[in-house]
């Protein structure tokens, strides 16, 4: 069975998550602080954590930072404050596998869920899909890339959209189209939300970013991804 660890000071919160978790079949613990979530994690054998940022006792960035200097590679899904940009980029660069911005619907939570679990599956590994694309070569299933033969972190969500674009490929999409396939109806982002995900994407793919040759801007339209 899958195991979850849920690290969220908020009783209501905790419990809610949990709640919904094990109703989608895992089997959760929880953590009310940073020092017993780092506890937890570096004794149990958790398949996925999720951990709150601002924790009594210890940040959620110290137990995340602890736990991979201790050699713990536990994926962990970090819940972050909306609007704190900051927060994203830190728990990326300290080793979280991907983050959650509060306020965030259940459907999001379980979709990034299932996406890191699914990253970290063996099977899905061997047999996704696998695309080569510029300086990236990909597992648009197992959600794992790496860039001129190194790791690159992408989001679930970076994963959606090149999946969408490359099913679409020598096409013009969107930016609807992308808000809609990709984000879904529950949130809703503006266009620009779209631009900035194309730049990040990019970074990762383009040989120079600047000069895009495979994520191509149709000026009025949308995007146009060239293999
Ligand atoms: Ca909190």
């Amino acid at each position: 069975m899958t195991r979850i660890l849920v690290v969220e000071d908020e009783r209501k919160m905790r419990e809610g998550l949990k709640d919904n978790l094990e109703f989608e079949g895992y089997e959760v613990e929880v953590a009310g602080d940073g020092e017993e979530g780092l506890n937890k994690i570096a004794a149990g054998n958790y398949d996925l954590v999720l951990l709150d940022i601002m924790l009594p006792s210890m940040s959620g960035f110290d137990v995340l930072r602890h736990a991979r200097e201790r050699g713990i590679s536990t994926p962990i899904i970090v819940l972050t404050a909306k609007g704190e940009e900051i927060d994203r980029v830190l728990g990326l660069e300290l080793g979280a596998d991907d983050y959650v911005l509060k306020p965030f619907s259940l459907r999001e939570l379980l979709a990034r869920v299932k996406a890191v679990l699914r990253r970290r599956d063996p099977a899905l590994a061997a047999a996704g899909l696998r695309i080569a694309l510029g300086c990236l070569e990909a597992n648009l299933d197992a959600y794992t890339a790496t860039r001129k033969g190194e790791d690159v972190v992408m989001t679930a969500r970076e994963f959606e959209i090149l999946k969408f674009l490359w099913q679409h490929r020598n096409q013009t999409v969107t930016r609807d189209q992308l808000l809609s396939e990709v984000w879904g109806y529950e949130s809703a982002p503006t266009t620009r939300t779209v631009d900035n995900f194309m730049v990040k994407l990019r970074q990762k793919i383009e040989e120079d970013p600047s000069r895009p040759k495979h994520i191509i801007t149709v000026h009025g339209a949308g995007y146009r991804l060239v293999p």
